[in-house]
């Protein structure tokens, strides 16, 4: 009869001392109050008050039920139960100021008003047993706990970290206590249990099962509470506070994944470096409020031209970075432009339109994380250079692939202001131009000595061939100063021939060629020298003239 005889061991451990437990709760529940109390914040904003109030309330609630028949059962009784349903109430609160959401007015206070009102009334008019009360207030703690458990477990899906678990376990037991008392009371108890304070199994379930309650809800608060201020701290250490992007650490760290992507599958990456064009003036006339306005606006909308797995970080000031997972050079430039023609086409706050400059470069599975966004960014400012408002992909200078490669990164740009009004001269003049930029792109890409050279007789050609057909026409025109505009020709003439001769020792560099392009051919020649005649035959001649015919 083994079974028989175990049987008042059970009943033995479940016995636990009720008035032990009571001083534990009571304890617990105070230490706990008055450690949060200590460590609240004043501008709480994670719910912790109305949780050191629940908990101030399970104090003054088992602090009342040994009290019965010392004073008033209105007193003790009413007051500990309403007690307990106002710490439901207040968790509930608790878990809701947490989540930022708002409760409806009868979540708030209907089920503890329902309660006091008619416990208030049984105790008045009625007289009501254990079972009776119990049944009563359990029905309304189970209803507010099924509350709890709703709005904790409708978070879950945007609370991070695991301490929520802890609050649903512990309101769970909560209910398994709840029912599993009411099932023992009415099989068992019915006869032994009057008070609250009375020995019996229930009331070990009740007491111990609240007791393990209060731990793991407080400590799943603040489990939740410590887990969400990490979670804050981790995000705004990895983004800009601005514009809510990624700032450079996190860009950093993310592109280092995808070069080791690169190098292990080889799935290539790439980034696109972009600024903003003329931002300073947006500043300038709208001033930085609105300056920062759009930068917050620009990042969302690119943001929203992205693909899963891009991500946009601010590199600094008005330049930002777009790390492109998975994308060869081709599928950078179309993200490029489609980022660049949305912003073209967007009207920003204060009504502005900007564009913006963009460079990228694909990843070298050789190269550093500095190199390549070195790369990104000289291709940046070969857009800037252009002219803005474009895409540019990086191009390497010494690459004889690379055709036409470096004609982008300084060009010689033709501009109204050049022009004498002459159709013919200026023709001749923008040929200049044209066979200047085949030169220099020939020179940055580094040609061989002889291609370079017959590059240099080609444009110096159109050059002499201009300059013979002005001289004669200006005799033409009697105008009195051709001899001395003949003798700046040859000036020039011998200065490009100086030219070639230094490029028959030592190959012929940008920094020499621009200087003989920009200081003498367009500065001291079309700006300075033409200019004369062109002011001078202007006066005299009728407008029908004004087209010379060489
Ligand atoms: P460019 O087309 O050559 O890029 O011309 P830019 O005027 O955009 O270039 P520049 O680098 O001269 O000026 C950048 C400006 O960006 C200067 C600075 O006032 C502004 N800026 C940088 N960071 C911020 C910011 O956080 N907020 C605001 N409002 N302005 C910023
Ligand atoms: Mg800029
Ligand atoms: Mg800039």
């Amino acid at each position: 009869m083994a079974s028989e005889s175990r049987l008042p061991d059970v009943e033995l451990t479940m016995q636990l001392h009720i008035p032990t437990l009571f001083v534990v709760i009571i304890t617990t529940s105070a230490i706990l109050a008055l450690s949060l109390g200590a460590i609240i914040r004043r501008d709480d904003q994670d719910g912790l008050l109305p949780l050191i109030s629940a908990l101030g309330l399970v104090v003054l609630a088992f602090l009342l039920f040994p009290l019965r028949g010392l004073i008033p059962d209105l007193l003790s009784l009413w007051l500990a139960y309403v007690a307990v349903s106002g710490a439901f109430a207040l968790m509930l609160r608790a878990v809701a100021a947490f989540q930022q959401r708002r409760l409806p007015a009868w979540m708030k206070f209907g089920p503890t008003l329902v309660l006091a009102t008619v416990l208030g009334i049984a105790f008045k008019w009625l007289s009501v047993s254990l079972f009776g009360r119990i049944v009563l207030s359990n029905f309304v703690f189970l209803f507010q706990a099924t509350l709890l458990l709703r709005i904790l477990i409708q978070g879950t899906r945007k609370t991070i970290g695991r301490g929520q678990y802890l609050v649903i376990a512990g309101v769970l037991l909560n209910v398994v206590a709840i029912v599993a008392r009411g099932i023992i009371l009415y099989t068992t108890e019915m006869q032994s249990v009057i008070n609250v304070t009375d020995p019996g199994v229930s009331q070990s379930i009740i007491f111990l099962s609240s007791f393990a309650h209060l731990i793991l809800v407080t400590i799943g608060f603040v489990l939740m509470v410590k887990e969400r201020a990490d979670d804050k701290n981790r995000r705004l250490a990895v983004t800009d506070s601005l514009t809510g992007s990624w700032n450079r650490i996190r860009i950093g760290e993310y592109a280092q994944l995808e070069m080791q992507r690169r190098k292990r599958y080889d799935i290539p990456a790439s980034i696109l470096m972009m600024d903003l064009d003329f931002f300073k003036a947006v500043n300038d006339r709208h001033g930085h409020a609105v300056g920062d306005q759009l930068l917050r606006e620009f990042s969302l909308m690119v943001r929203g031209c992205l693909r899963e797995g891009d991500h946009l970080g601010r590199w600094g000031g008005e330049e930002f970075i777009v790390l492109l997972s998975c994308s060869n050079a081709a599928t950078a430039a179309a993200i490029g432009e489609r980022i660049r023609k949305t912003v073209a086409t967007t009207t920003f706050a204060d009504n502005l339109h900007i564009t913006i400059s963009l460079g990228y470069a694909e990843y070298r599975s050789e190269e550093t994380l500095e190199q390549w966004v070195e790369r990104a960014d000289t291709a940046l400012y070969q857009a800037k250079n252009a002219g803005r408002n474009r895409v540019e992909p990086h191009r390497d200078l010494n690459s004889p692939a690379a055709e036409r490669a470096s004609l982008d990164l300084i060009r010689l740009i033709w501009k109204p202001e050049y022009e004498t009004g002459y159709a013919r001269i200026d023709e001749q003049h923008k040929e200049f131009f044209r066979q200047g930029n085949g030169l220099l792109d020939a020179i940055l890409r580094q040609d061989s000595p002889e291609r370079l050279r017959r590059r240099i007789e080609a444009f110096l050609t159109v050059v002499e061939v201009h300059f013979r057909a002005e001289e004669d026409w200006l005799i033409e025109q009697n105008w009195p100063d051709s001899a001395e505009h003949a003798a700046h020709h040859k000036e020039l003439s011998e200065r490009a021939a100086e030219l070639l001769a230094k490029h028959d020792q030592n190959p012929l560099d940008a920094d020499d060629f621009l200087h003989f392009f920009i200081n003498e051919l367009i500065l001291q020649h079309l700006l300075i020298d033409d200019r004369k005649f062109a002011h001078d035959l202007n006066l005299r001649a009728e407008p029908s003239s004004y087209a010379p015919n060489f």
